[in-house]
Protein backbone atom coordinates (compact mmCIF):
# COMPACT_ATOMS: atom_id res chain seq x y z
CA UNK A 1 0.00 0.00 0.00
CA UNK A 2 2.52 2.74 -1.14
CA UNK A 3 -1.00 5.31 -1.56
CA UNK A 4 -2.41 5.52 2.25
CA UNK A 5 -6.08 6.51 2.69
CA UNK A 6 -7.21 9.31 5.07
CA UNK A 7 -10.00 11.82 5.87
CA UNK A 8 -8.61 15.45 5.74
CA UNK A 9 -10.88 17.75 8.04
CA UNK A 10 -11.20 20.14 5.29
CA UNK A 11 -12.56 22.54 7.74
CA UNK A 12 -9.17 24.25 8.33
CA UNK A 13 -7.30 23.78 4.84
CA UNK A 14 -7.09 26.29 2.43
CA UNK A 15 -6.87 24.94 -1.41
CA UNK A 16 -4.91 26.39 -4.52
CA UNK A 17 -6.08 24.71 -7.60
CA UNK A 18 -3.72 26.25 -10.86
CA UNK A 19 -5.38 26.02 -13.86
CA UNK A 20 -9.00 26.68 -15.55
CA UNK A 21 -10.34 24.21 -17.91
CA UNK A 22 -12.01 21.13 -17.67
CA UNK A 23 -9.72 19.19 -15.34
CA UNK A 24 -9.91 22.10 -13.09
CA UNK A 25 -13.83 22.10 -13.06
CA UNK A 26 -14.01 18.52 -11.96
CA UNK A 27 -11.79 19.02 -9.01
CA UNK A 28 -13.47 21.89 -8.26
CA UNK A 29 -17.14 19.83 -8.36
CA UNK A 30 -15.70 17.65 -5.48
CA UNK A 31 -13.22 20.15 -3.58
CA UNK A 32 -16.76 22.18 -3.56
CA UNK A 33 -18.28 19.64 -1.11
CA UNK A 34 -15.96 20.73 1.18
CA UNK A 35 -15.74 23.56 3.52
CA UNK A 36 -11.94 24.30 2.66
CA UNK A 37 -10.82 27.79 1.32
CA UNK A 38 -10.68 27.26 -2.71
CA UNK A 39 -8.45 29.64 -4.70
CA UNK A 40 -8.13 29.22 -8.59
CA UNK A 41 -5.54 30.76 -10.16
CA UNK A 42 -6.02 31.17 -14.33
CA UNK A 43 -6.04 33.63 -16.97
CA UNK A 44 -8.82 32.49 -19.03
CA UNK A 45 -11.05 30.02 -16.56
CA UNK A 46 -13.90 28.66 -17.88
CA UNK A 47 -17.82 29.70 -17.40
CA UNK A 48 -18.23 27.64 -14.29
CA UNK A 49 -15.22 29.27 -12.33
CA UNK A 50 -16.12 32.28 -13.38
CA UNK A 51 -19.94 31.52 -11.90
CA UNK A 52 -18.60 29.75 -8.60
CA UNK A 53 -16.11 33.15 -8.12
CA UNK A 54 -19.36 35.21 -8.15
CA UNK A 55 -21.43 33.15 -5.78
CA UNK A 56 -18.14 33.75 -3.76
CA UNK A 57 -17.91 29.89 -3.50
CA UNK A 58 -13.84 30.50 -4.49
CA UNK A 59 -11.76 33.19 -4.81
CA UNK A 60 -10.30 33.80 -8.50
CA UNK A 61 -7.06 34.90 -9.73
CA UNK A 62 -7.46 35.72 -13.07
CA UNK A 63 -3.16 35.12 -14.02
CA UNK A 64 -0.84 32.21 -13.44
CA UNK A 65 -0.19 31.31 -9.89
CA UNK A 66 2.53 32.82 -8.22
CA UNK A 67 4.49 31.55 -4.91
CA UNK A 68 2.69 33.69 -2.57
CA UNK A 69 -0.93 32.39 -3.62
CA UNK A 70 0.41 29.01 -1.74
CA UNK A 71 1.32 30.45 1.49
CA UNK A 72 -0.33 29.07 4.59
CA UNK A 73 -1.72 26.23 1.67
CA UNK A 74 -1.86 22.87 2.33
CA UNK A 75 -3.05 21.17 -1.24
CA UNK A 76 -2.07 22.21 -4.47
CA UNK A 77 -3.68 21.05 -7.78
CA UNK A 78 -1.64 21.25 -11.10
CA UNK A 79 -4.62 21.38 -13.38
CA UNK A 80 -3.74 23.21 -15.92
CA UNK A 81 -3.51 20.23 -18.92
CA UNK A 82 -0.11 21.86 -20.05
CA UNK A 83 3.32 19.89 -18.56
CA UNK A 84 5.53 22.88 -18.26
CA UNK A 85 2.52 25.20 -16.33
CA UNK A 86 1.42 22.21 -13.90
CA UNK A 87 5.39 21.11 -13.45
CA UNK A 88 5.34 25.33 -12.26
CA UNK A 89 2.49 25.06 -9.86
CA UNK A 90 3.81 21.99 -8.34
CA UNK A 91 7.28 23.53 -7.62
CA UNK A 92 5.62 26.33 -6.06
CA UNK A 93 3.20 24.08 -3.67
CA UNK A 94 6.16 21.96 -2.31
CA UNK A 95 8.43 25.01 -2.01
CA UNK A 96 5.42 26.15 0.38
CA UNK A 97 5.25 22.76 2.16
CA UNK A 98 1.84 22.09 0.46
CA UNK A 99 0.96 18.16 -0.47
CA UNK A 100 1.05 18.53 -4.61
CA UNK A 101 -1.23 16.77 -6.80
CA UNK A 102 -1.27 16.85 -10.57
CA UNK A 103 -3.59 16.36 -13.29
CA UNK A 104 -2.94 12.42 -14.42
CA UNK A 105 0.83 12.54 -13.51
CA UNK A 106 1.42 9.71 -10.65
CA UNK A 107 5.01 10.46 -10.35
CA UNK A 108 4.53 14.08 -9.59
CA UNK A 109 1.81 13.92 -7.30
CA UNK A 110 2.23 13.48 -3.43
CA UNK A 111 -1.35 12.73 -3.07
CA UNK A 112 -3.82 10.79 -5.21
CA UNK A 113 -8.13 11.61 -5.22
CA UNK A 114 -9.94 8.48 -4.83
CA UNK A 115 -13.23 7.84 -6.56
CA UNK A 116 -15.54 8.85 -3.92
CA UNK A 117 -18.91 7.34 -3.21
CA UNK A 118 -20.52 10.18 -1.50
CA UNK A 119 -23.32 9.70 1.30
CA UNK A 120 -21.56 12.04 3.67
CA UNK A 121 -21.51 11.39 6.40
CA UNK A 122 -20.56 8.10 4.83
CA UNK A 123 -18.35 8.46 2.42
CA UNK A 124 -16.88 5.60 0.41
CA UNK A 125 -13.27 6.13 -1.06
CA UNK A 126 -11.95 3.42 -3.84
CA UNK A 127 -8.38 3.80 -4.83
CA UNK A 128 -6.14 1.54 -7.22
CA UNK A 129 -2.84 3.16 -6.53
CA UNK A 130 -3.06 5.30 -10.04
CA UNK A 131 -2.80 0.88 -11.36
CA UNK A 132 -6.38 1.63 -12.90
CA UNK A 133 -8.77 4.04 -12.58
CA UNK A 134 -11.87 2.50 -14.74
CA UNK A 135 -11.72 -0.39 -12.59
CA UNK A 136 -12.24 2.43 -9.70
CA UNK A 137 -15.23 3.83 -11.05
CA UNK A 138 -16.40 0.47 -11.77
CA UNK A 139 -16.39 -0.64 -8.33
CA UNK A 140 -17.65 2.79 -7.57
CA UNK A 141 -20.76 1.94 -9.57
CA UNK A 142 -21.09 -1.10 -8.30
CA UNK A 143 -20.98 -0.15 -4.48
CA UNK A 144 -23.73 2.56 -5.37
CA UNK A 145 -25.93 0.70 -6.82
CA UNK A 146 -25.64 -1.58 -3.94
CA UNK A 147 -25.93 0.44 -1.41
CA UNK A 148 -29.62 1.45 0.62
CA UNK A 149 -30.55 4.71 -0.44
CA UNK A 150 -31.62 5.45 3.00
CA UNK A 151 -27.62 4.97 4.73
CA UNK A 152 -26.69 8.59 4.55
CA UNK A 153 -29.98 9.77 6.75
CA UNK A 154 -28.77 6.96 8.90
CA UNK A 155 -25.31 7.96 9.45
CA UNK A 156 -26.61 11.17 9.88
CA UNK A 157 -28.97 10.76 12.69
CA UNK A 158 -26.10 8.20 14.22
CA UNK A 159 -23.97 10.97 14.02
CA UNK A 160 -25.98 13.09 16.01
CA UNK A 161 -26.60 10.21 18.62
CA UNK A 162 -23.10 9.86 19.46
CA UNK A 163 -23.06 12.05 22.20
CA UNK A 164 -25.62 10.23 23.83
CA UNK A 165 -24.83 6.59 23.34
CA UNK A 166 -21.45 6.91 24.98
CA UNK A 167 -23.42 6.62 28.28
CA UNK A 168 -23.16 3.09 27.41
CA UNK A 169 -19.91 1.32 28.64
CA UNK A 170 -17.47 1.45 25.79
CA UNK A 171 -16.66 -1.60 23.95
CA UNK A 172 -19.00 -4.39 23.32
CA UNK A 173 -21.87 -2.70 25.08
CA UNK A 174 -21.76 0.00 22.55
CA UNK A 175 -20.88 -1.67 19.42
CA UNK A 176 -23.86 -4.32 20.23
CA UNK A 177 -26.21 -1.14 20.64
CA UNK A 178 -25.07 0.28 17.27
CA UNK A 179 -24.83 -2.99 15.59
CA UNK A 180 -28.63 -3.28 16.39
CA UNK A 181 -29.47 0.31 15.31
CA UNK A 182 -28.05 -0.09 11.72
CA UNK A 183 -28.39 -3.68 11.29
CA UNK A 184 -32.20 -3.46 11.49
CA UNK A 185 -33.99 -1.53 14.08
CA UNK A 186 -33.18 1.96 11.91
CA UNK A 187 -33.68 0.78 8.37
CA UNK A 188 -37.09 -0.75 9.68
CA UNK A 189 -38.17 2.38 11.46
CA UNK A 190 -37.02 4.68 8.31
CA UNK A 191 -38.95 2.91 6.07
CA UNK A 192 -41.68 2.61 8.01
CA UNK A 193 -41.76 6.20 9.38
CA UNK A 194 -38.59 8.46 8.20
CA UNK A 195 -36.41 10.16 10.43
CA UNK A 196 -38.77 10.73 13.10
CA UNK A 197 -39.65 7.26 13.74
CA UNK A 198 -35.46 6.15 13.52
CA UNK A 199 -35.31 8.79 16.55
CA UNK A 200 -37.71 7.35 18.46
CA UNK A 201 -36.24 3.90 17.47
CA UNK A 202 -32.48 5.35 18.85
CA UNK A 203 -33.77 5.83 21.92
CA UNK A 204 -36.25 3.02 22.68
CA UNK A 205 -32.55 0.62 21.35
CA UNK A 206 -31.03 3.06 24.11
CA UNK A 207 -33.27 2.79 27.07
CA UNK A 208 -32.93 -1.32 26.30
CA UNK A 209 -29.37 -1.59 26.05
CA UNK A 210 -28.58 0.52 28.98
CA UNK A 211 -30.50 -1.54 31.18
CA UNK A 212 -28.94 -4.34 30.37
CA UNK A 213 -25.96 -2.93 30.61
CA UNK A 214 -26.31 -1.77 34.18
CA UNK A 215 -27.73 -5.29 35.46
CA UNK A 216 -24.54 -6.39 34.05
CA UNK A 217 -26.45 -8.71 31.75
CA UNK A 218 -24.21 -8.29 28.28
CA UNK A 219 -25.98 -9.54 25.11
CA UNK A 220 -25.80 -13.62 25.23
CA UNK A 221 -22.83 -15.42 23.26
CA UNK A 222 -23.38 -17.19 20.64
CA UNK A 223 -21.21 -19.42 17.76
CA UNK A 224 -21.72 -20.07 14.05
CA UNK A 225 -20.27 -23.54 12.65
CA UNK A 226 -19.87 -21.84 9.49
CA UNK A 227 -18.15 -23.22 6.20
CA UNK A 228 -15.68 -21.54 4.51
CA UNK A 229 -15.22 -23.14 1.49
CA UNK A 230 -12.75 -24.82 -0.44
CA UNK A 231 -10.92 -21.44 -0.70
CA UNK A 232 -12.35 -19.42 -3.11
CA UNK A 233 -13.98 -16.29 -0.87
CA UNK A 234 -16.47 -16.13 -4.05
CA UNK A 235 -17.92 -19.65 -2.99
CA UNK A 236 -18.88 -18.05 0.69
CA UNK A 237 -22.65 -18.48 1.08
CA UNK A 238 -23.87 -14.66 2.08
CA UNK A 239 -24.77 -15.94 5.52
CA UNK A 240 -21.10 -16.87 6.24
CA UNK A 241 -20.19 -13.66 4.91
CA UNK A 242 -22.61 -11.83 7.40
CA UNK A 243 -21.60 -14.26 10.13
CA UNK A 244 -17.58 -12.66 9.11
CA UNK A 245 -19.02 -9.36 9.26
CA UNK A 246 -20.45 -9.71 12.72
CA UNK A 247 -17.73 -11.90 14.64
CA UNK A 248 -16.12 -11.21 17.46
CA UNK A 249 -13.55 -14.04 17.71
CA UNK A 250 -13.22 -16.37 14.40
CA UNK A 251 -11.45 -19.74 15.45
CA UNK A 252 -9.95 -21.61 12.37
CA UNK A 253 -8.76 -24.44 10.80
CA UNK A 254 -5.23 -24.68 9.11
CA UNK A 255 -7.65 -25.00 5.69
CA UNK A 256 -9.13 -22.15 5.45
CA UNK A 257 -7.51 -19.86 3.27
CA UNK A 258 -6.10 -16.51 4.14
CA UNK A 259 -8.81 -14.84 1.32
CA UNK A 260 -11.41 -16.18 3.51
CA UNK A 261 -10.12 -15.04 6.63
CA UNK A 262 -9.21 -11.03 5.44
CA UNK A 263 -12.99 -10.95 5.27
CA UNK A 264 -13.28 -11.01 9.06
CA UNK A 265 -14.75 -8.19 11.25
CA UNK A 266 -10.83 -6.18 11.14
CA UNK A 267 -11.27 -5.76 14.99
CA UNK A 268 -11.99 -9.68 15.35
CA UNK A 269 -9.75 -11.90 17.54
CA UNK A 270 -8.64 -14.67 14.79
CA UNK A 271 -7.58 -18.08 16.50
CA UNK A 272 -5.92 -20.59 14.26
CA UNK A 273 -6.37 -24.19 15.73
CA UNK A 274 -4.95 -25.86 12.70
CA UNK A 275 -4.98 -29.70 12.80
CA UNK A 276 -2.72 -31.43 9.93
CA UNK A 277 -3.36 -35.36 9.05
CA UNK A 278 -2.05 -37.52 11.79
CA UNK A 279 0.62 -34.03 12.59
CA UNK A 280 0.40 -32.21 16.14
CA UNK A 281 -2.41 -29.97 16.43
CA UNK A 282 -4.80 -28.00 18.53
CA UNK A 283 -6.46 -30.91 20.80
CA UNK A 284 -10.18 -31.28 20.22
CA UNK A 285 -10.46 -30.37 23.63
CA UNK A 286 -8.93 -27.40 23.51
CA UNK A 287 -11.04 -26.02 20.63
CA UNK A 288 -13.94 -27.04 22.41
CA UNK A 289 -12.98 -25.14 25.86
CA UNK A 290 -12.17 -21.94 23.59
CA UNK A 291 -15.87 -21.72 22.09
CA UNK A 292 -16.95 -21.96 25.27
CA UNK A 293 -15.05 -19.62 26.85
CA UNK A 294 -15.78 -16.70 24.21
CA UNK A 295 -18.99 -17.65 23.78
CA UNK A 296 -19.56 -18.00 27.22
CA UNK A 297 -18.17 -14.12 27.67
CA UNK A 298 -20.55 -12.80 25.00
CA UNK A 299 -18.77 -12.77 22.11
CA UNK A 300 -20.10 -13.39 18.57
CA UNK A 301 -17.82 -16.48 17.53
CA UNK A 302 -17.47 -17.69 14.15
CA UNK A 303 -16.39 -21.42 14.33
CA UNK A 304 -14.53 -21.62 10.57
CA UNK A 305 -14.27 -24.84 8.81
CA UNK A 306 -12.80 -25.52 5.44
CA UNK A 307 -15.99 -26.81 3.12
CA UNK A 308 -18.48 -27.84 4.58
CA UNK A 309 -18.74 -27.97 8.36
CA UNK A 310 -20.27 -30.89 8.78
CA UNK A 311 -18.27 -33.26 6.32
CA UNK A 312 -15.16 -34.69 8.43
CA UNK A 313 -15.27 -31.45 10.90
CA UNK A 314 -15.79 -33.33 14.00
CA UNK A 315 -18.58 -30.88 14.19
CA UNK A 316 -20.51 -33.01 16.83
CA UNK A 317 -18.28 -32.63 19.51
CA UNK A 318 -17.75 -29.52 19.31
CA UNK A 319 -21.98 -28.96 19.50
CA UNK A 320 -22.21 -31.30 22.44
CA UNK A 321 -19.50 -29.27 24.41
CA UNK A 322 -21.54 -26.01 23.40
CA UNK A 323 -24.67 -27.91 24.23
CA UNK A 324 -23.39 -28.25 27.77
CA UNK A 325 -22.51 -24.83 28.28
CA UNK A 326 -26.00 -23.88 27.26
CA UNK A 327 -25.05 -21.94 24.26
CA UNK A 328 -26.69 -21.01 21.21
CA UNK A 329 -25.66 -22.14 18.39
CA UNK A 330 -26.07 -22.42 14.34
CA UNK A 331 -24.64 -24.11 11.58
CA UNK A 332 -24.23 -22.29 8.24
CA UNK A 333 -23.35 -24.72 5.16
CA UNK A 334 -20.11 -24.25 3.41
CA UNK A 335 -19.55 -25.83 -0.54
CA UNK A 336 -17.67 -29.32 -0.01
CA UNK A 337 -14.07 -30.24 -1.41
CA UNK A 338 -15.92 -32.66 -3.63
CA UNK A 339 -18.22 -30.02 -5.43
CA UNK A 340 -15.53 -27.85 -5.80
CA UNK A 341 -13.28 -30.65 -7.43
CA UNK A 342 -16.01 -32.02 -9.79
CA UNK A 343 -16.68 -28.30 -10.57
CA UNK A 344 -12.81 -28.13 -11.45
CA UNK A 345 -13.48 -31.56 -13.53
CA UNK A 346 -16.62 -30.17 -15.53
CA UNK A 347 -18.23 -32.91 -14.26
CA UNK A 348 -21.40 -34.17 -12.41
CA UNK A 349 -21.15 -36.23 -8.87
CA UNK A 350 -24.68 -37.92 -9.86
CA UNK A 351 -25.40 -38.77 -13.57
CA UNK A 352 -28.16 -41.02 -15.04
CA UNK A 353 -27.20 -44.29 -15.89
CA UNK A 354 -23.88 -44.24 -14.27
CA UNK A 355 -23.82 -43.29 -10.82
CA UNK A 356 -26.99 -42.92 -8.58
CA UNK A 357 -25.09 -42.51 -5.39
CA UNK A 358 -22.02 -40.79 -4.58
CA UNK A 359 -19.86 -41.29 -1.04
CA UNK A 360 -17.63 -39.27 1.03
CA UNK A 361 -14.87 -41.25 2.06
CA UNK A 362 -12.34 -40.35 4.69
CA UNK A 363 -8.34 -42.00 3.50
CA UNK A 364 -7.87 -42.20 7.15
CA UNK A 365 -9.30 -41.88 10.62
CA UNK A 366 -8.25 -41.71 14.53
CA UNK A 367 -7.23 -45.74 13.79
CA UNK A 368 -5.15 -44.67 10.81
CA UNK A 369 -6.43 -45.69 7.09
CA UNK A 370 -10.19 -45.96 7.03
CA UNK A 371 -11.41 -49.21 6.08
CA UNK A 372 -14.79 -49.18 3.75
CA UNK A 373 -17.44 -51.04 2.50
CA UNK A 374 -14.66 -51.84 -0.50
CA UNK A 375 -16.85 -54.37 -2.31
CA UNK A 376 -19.60 -51.86 -3.44
CA UNK A 377 -16.46 -49.38 -3.92
CA UNK A 378 -15.12 -51.76 -6.54
CA UNK A 379 -18.42 -51.75 -8.80
CA UNK A 380 -18.21 -50.37 -12.60
CA UNK A 381 -19.44 -46.95 -12.45
CA UNK A 382 -19.32 -45.73 -8.30
CA UNK A 383 -18.11 -42.35 -7.65
CA UNK A 384 -16.76 -41.86 -4.45
CA UNK A 385 -14.56 -38.37 -3.40
CA UNK A 386 -12.17 -39.70 -0.78
CA UNK A 387 -10.69 -36.54 1.80
CA UNK A 388 -7.48 -37.08 3.47
CA UNK A 389 -6.61 -39.84 1.08
CA UNK A 390 -3.37 -38.79 0.04
CA UNK A 391 -1.03 -40.67 2.24
CA UNK A 392 -3.50 -43.66 1.70
CA UNK A 393 -3.26 -43.67 -1.96
CA UNK A 394 -1.50 -47.23 -1.94
CA UNK A 395 -3.95 -48.59 0.55
CA UNK A 396 -6.92 -47.51 -1.19
CA UNK A 397 -5.46 -48.89 -4.53
CA UNK A 398 -4.68 -52.50 -2.96
CA UNK A 399 -7.97 -52.56 -1.29
CA UNK A 400 -10.12 -52.01 -4.49
CA UNK A 401 -7.93 -53.97 -6.81
CA UNK A 402 -8.27 -56.94 -4.39
CA UNK A 403 -12.32 -56.68 -4.61
CA UNK A 404 -12.04 -57.20 -8.23
CA UNK A 405 -12.56 -52.98 -9.49
CA UNK A 406 -11.00 -52.79 -12.96
CA UNK A 407 -7.57 -51.06 -13.14
CA UNK A 408 -8.58 -48.78 -15.57
CA UNK A 409 -10.80 -47.00 -13.33
CA UNK A 410 -10.59 -43.01 -14.08
CA UNK A 411 -9.44 -41.70 -10.62
CA UNK A 412 -8.89 -37.72 -11.01
CA UNK A 413 -6.54 -36.05 -7.93
CA UNK A 414 -7.74 -32.12 -7.35
CA UNK A 415 -5.33 -30.31 -5.55
CA UNK A 416 -6.24 -26.92 -4.11
CA UNK A 417 -9.82 -27.15 -5.56
CA UNK A 418 -11.24 -23.06 -6.60
CA UNK A 419 -7.81 -21.91 -5.67
CA UNK A 420 -6.02 -20.42 -7.99
CA UNK A 421 -3.36 -22.95 -8.10
CA UNK A 422 -5.86 -25.68 -8.68
CA UNK A 423 -4.05 -28.57 -10.00
CA UNK A 424 -5.75 -31.64 -11.81
CA UNK A 425 -4.05 -35.09 -12.14
CA UNK A 426 -5.69 -37.62 -14.11
CA UNK A 427 -4.73 -41.32 -13.50
CA UNK A 428 -6.56 -44.74 -13.14
CA UNK A 429 -6.96 -46.76 -10.12
CA UNK A 430 -4.00 -48.94 -11.35
CA UNK A 431 -1.68 -46.47 -11.42
CA UNK A 432 -2.79 -44.55 -8.64
CA UNK A 433 -0.14 -44.95 -6.11
CA UNK A 434 2.68 -44.48 -8.59
CA UNK A 435 1.28 -41.06 -10.04
CA UNK A 436 0.62 -40.19 -5.99
CA UNK A 437 4.26 -41.27 -5.54
CA UNK A 438 5.74 -39.30 -8.53
CA UNK A 439 4.12 -36.42 -7.67
CA UNK A 440 5.36 -36.14 -3.95
CA UNK A 441 8.55 -36.99 -4.94
CA UNK A 442 8.18 -33.93 -7.54
CA UNK A 443 7.48 -31.42 -4.55
CA UNK A 444 3.69 -31.50 -5.91
CA UNK A 445 0.61 -32.38 -3.92
CA UNK A 446 1.48 -30.15 -0.99
CA UNK A 447 -1.73 -28.93 -0.61
CA UNK A 448 -5.27 -30.39 -0.06
CA UNK A 449 -6.36 -33.03 -2.22
CA UNK A 450 -9.69 -34.68 -2.34
CA UNK A 451 -9.53 -37.91 -4.89
CA UNK A 452 -12.01 -38.34 -7.31
CA UNK A 453 -12.67 -41.65 -8.00
CA UNK A 454 -14.97 -42.96 -11.35
CA UNK A 455 -14.76 -39.24 -12.88
CA UNK A 456 -12.09 -38.03 -15.11
CA UNK A 457 -11.64 -34.46 -16.38
CA UNK A 458 -13.89 -33.67 -19.18
CA UNK A 459 -12.61 -33.21 -22.29
CA UNK A 460 -14.13 -30.17 -23.86
CA UNK A 461 -13.28 -27.33 -25.34
CA UNK A 462 -15.59 -25.23 -24.53
CA UNK A 463 -15.47 -25.30 -20.79
CA UNK A 464 -13.81 -22.58 -19.44
CA UNK A 465 -12.51 -22.48 -15.93
CA UNK A 466 -14.87 -21.35 -14.17
CA UNK A 467 -12.79 -17.86 -12.93
CA UNK A 468 -12.40 -17.30 -16.66
CA UNK A 469 -14.63 -14.41 -16.00
CA UNK A 470 -14.80 -11.66 -18.83
CA UNK A 471 -12.48 -9.16 -17.70
CA UNK A 472 -10.29 -11.44 -15.59
CA UNK A 473 -6.93 -10.68 -17.53
CA UNK A 474 -7.14 -7.56 -16.50
CA UNK A 475 -7.85 -7.67 -12.62
CA UNK A 476 -6.31 -9.43 -9.97
CA UNK A 477 -8.60 -12.40 -9.17
CA UNK A 478 -9.39 -11.54 -5.67
CA UNK A 479 -11.03 -7.90 -6.64
CA UNK A 480 -13.71 -9.98 -8.86
CA UNK A 481 -16.21 -9.84 -6.34
CA UNK A 482 -19.82 -10.45 -6.49
CA UNK A 483 -20.81 -7.06 -6.73
CA UNK A 484 -18.56 -6.64 -9.47
CA UNK A 485 -18.84 -9.52 -11.61
CA UNK A 486 -21.88 -8.40 -13.69
CA UNK A 487 -20.67 -4.51 -13.83
CA UNK A 488 -17.72 -6.26 -15.54
CA UNK A 489 -19.70 -8.56 -17.69
CA UNK A 490 -21.83 -5.50 -18.77
CA UNK A 491 -19.13 -3.87 -19.51
CA UNK A 492 -16.87 -6.08 -21.76
CA UNK A 493 -18.58 -6.82 -25.37
N1 LIG B 1 -15.03 -29.97 5.79
C1 LIG B 1 -14.14 -30.06 4.66
C2 LIG B 1 -13.27 -31.30 4.75
C3 LIG B 1 -12.30 -31.28 5.91
S1 LIG B 1 -11.24 -32.67 5.91
C4 LIG B 1 -14.94 -30.03 3.37
O1 LIG B 1 -16.17 -30.11 3.39
O2 LIG B 1 -14.34 -29.88 2.30
C5 LIG B 1 -9.82 -32.03 5.05
C6 LIG B 1 -9.73 -32.61 3.65
O3 LIG B 1 -10.61 -31.94 2.80
C7 LIG B 1 -8.38 -32.45 3.01
O4 LIG B 1 -7.48 -33.44 3.41
C8 LIG B 1 -8.74 -32.60 1.54
O5 LIG B 1 -8.95 -33.95 1.22
C9 LIG B 1 -10.09 -31.93 1.49
N2 LIG B 1 -10.01 -30.53 1.04
C10 LIG B 1 -10.33 -29.41 1.73
N3 LIG B 1 -10.17 -28.31 0.97
C11 LIG B 1 -9.75 -28.74 -0.23
C12 LIG B 1 -9.42 -28.08 -1.46
N4 LIG B 1 -9.50 -26.76 -1.60
N5 LIG B 1 -9.03 -28.84 -2.49
C13 LIG B 1 -8.96 -30.18 -2.38
N6 LIG B 1 -9.26 -30.84 -1.26
C14 LIG B 1 -9.65 -30.14 -0.20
Amino acid sequence: MRHFPIYLDMNRQAVLVAGGGEAAVSKLRLLLKTPARITVADPSPAPAIEGWAAEGRLTLLRREVEAADAVGVSLVYGATEDAARDARAARIGREAGALVNVVDDLKASAFITPAIVDRAPLTIAIGTEGAAPVLARLVKAAIEARLPPGIGRLARLGQRFRARASTLPRGRARRAFWKAFYDEAGPRALERGGERAAETALEGLLHEHAARASNGAGAPGHVDLVGAGPGDPELLTLRARRALDRADVVIHDRLVSPEVLELARREALIIPVGKQGFGPSVPQSRIDALLVEHAGAGAHVVRLKSGDPTVFGRLDEEIEALEGAGISWAIVPGITAASAAVAGLGQSLTRRGRNGAVRFLTGHDMQGFAEQDWRALARPGEVAAIYMGKAAARFVQGRLLMHGADPATPVSLVENASRPDQRILATTLGDLARTVDDARAGGRLSGPVVMMLGLSPRAAASALPARDVPGAEIVPDHVLTPVLEPVLKEATP
